[in-house]
């Protein structure tokens, strides 16, 4: 892929109203564009790791029993209705009306529309389980949209929901799809904590959060320093140098970004909307469900949080945009042009190539290069006619001459 075909709009400055070091450095290594407070674009290389986390969420999901689908973002009242909410959302659902004057929100969240389209269905205990997901733009009037994509007034979601004839079953589903978060999260290069937390607006009994340890993190986690307890401070209410309610160790307190959540809802909707069943014993029941969320976008910040300095990033492997970035210092005279371009051709074929072939200075090259963050980096300079480039592995900042001869071998042991 040519670099002055793939748009990326870098920039010297970050705007002013940023704030965090990601969403700084989003802005200057051309990944997003604000619209309007709190809605952004996604350019093509945030839009790559965006496809590359979503991959990730289907191939956790799918293997597991889960089927996609596509919900509508435009809703209509009536189902709000039923489930009481839309007089109890408040000022952050985006209400319109239609032509002919009717209510309509565009999705926050789907547990009315999910409902609604199951409940026709699951009529006996032989349709269950099920575990039905999507990967959908969410919308809601958040009082502060702040931080770039942490919090959005349009955003990315995946949002999983699960239907059980029973507790054991939705604590079986429970579990497996806690282990799907964290194999989502370990894949995304994402070191995270699974703290407990209090079920909010969606009401239920048992719900735990997926947070990324972070200073700008918005929530504030209690843990403890002994065993393995973390909560959400606003359910725990422990602070700084309190007793473990499990063990007795020391608390400590620290910020974390909520990456995504899971929630045993159990009968609140089924019961409001009717979506009942017969049971193995015959009798008409509410069915019991879970509901599952991962913010796509604001993991992408996250991970851009974690893995960047004020000027540069690093892509974790599964989800940088290209594997190679090849710089040549001058990519201007035809013999020399033919010859990068083989060397990147015979590359593609087992990687993904970013050319920067841009009539630039070699310095705003590699200031660029450094914002986009692919972990390796090959300098194609003066020594290219003698067989040799400059090679950076942005993961050790290992940097070496390399002969071009031994370069699929260097490649190959990379394990790319
Ligand atoms: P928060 O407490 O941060 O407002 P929430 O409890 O409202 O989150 P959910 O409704 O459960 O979040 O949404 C599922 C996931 O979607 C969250 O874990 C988070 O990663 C993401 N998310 C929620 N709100 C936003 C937002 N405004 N912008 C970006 N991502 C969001
Ligand atoms: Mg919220």
């Amino acid at each position: 892929m040519k670099q002055s075909l793939l748009f990326v709009p870098t920039l010297k400055e970050a705007p002013k109203d940023a704030e965090v070091k990601s969403h700084k450095l989003m802005a200057r290594a051309g990944l997003i564009k604000q619209t309007s407070a709190g809605v952004y674009t996604y350019l093509p290389l945030a839009h790559r790791v965006i496809r590359n986390i979503e991959t990730i969420i289907r191939e956790e999901l799918d293997k597991r029993g889960c089927s996609e689908m596509l919900m509508p973002a435009l809703q209509p009242r009536d189902l709000w209705d039923e489930s009481g909410r839309w007089d109890l959302y408040g000022p952050e659902l985006m209400r319109l009306k239609d032509r002919k004057e009717r209510d309509f929100c565009l999705g926050p969240t789907h547990e009315e529309i999910v409902t609604h389209a199951v409940r026709d269905y699951i009529n006996s205990y032989k349709k269950l389980p099920l575990a039905l997901y999507q990967i959908q733009t969410k919308f809601r009037d958040e009082m502060r949209p702040r931080f770039g994509l942490m919090r959005g007034r349009e955003f990315i979601m995946k949002d999983l929901y699960t239907f059980h004839e029973n507790q054991e079953d939705l604590d079986r589903w429970y579990q497996s799809m806690k282990e799907a978060y964290t194999e989502i999260f370990r894949r995304s290069g994402l070191e995270t904590r699974i703290v407990s937390s209090d079920t909010g607006q969606i009401g239920g009994d048992e719900a735990d959060e997926f947070m990324v340890m972070s200073e700008v993190g918005e929530d504030t986690i209690s843990y403890c320093m002994s065993c393995s307890y973390a909560a959400n401070q606003e359910f725990s209410g422990l602070s700084d140098g309190d007793v473990c309610p499990k063990c007795g160790g020391t608390i400590r307190t620290a910020k974390g970004i909520e990456v995504g959540n899971i929630f045993k809802l159990g009968t609140k909707y089924s019961e409001s909307m009717n979506a009942l069943f017969t049971s193995r014993e015959g009798k008409r029941e509410p069915v019991i469900m879970g509901c599952y969320g991962i913010g796509i976008s604001r993991t992408l910040m996250a991970s851009v949080e974690q893995h960047s300095t004020e000027d540069a990033l690093v892509w974790p492997k599964e989800l940088t945009p290209f594997d190679l970035h090849v710089v040549p210092v001058n990519y201007r005279d035809d013999a020399l042009i033919e010859k990068v371009d083989g060397l990147v051709r015979s590359l593609e074929k087992d990687y993904r190539v970013l050319l920067d072939d841009r009539d630039e200075r070699a310095g705003v090259k590699f200031k660029d290069a450094d914002l986009i963050g692919v972990p390796y980096r090959m300098v194609i300079g003066k020594d290219f006619s003698n067989g040799k480039i400059e090679f950076l592995n942005r993961y050790n900042d290992h940097k070496e001459v390399l002969d071009l001869e031994d370069l699929a071998e260097t490649l190959k042991s990379l394990n790319i």
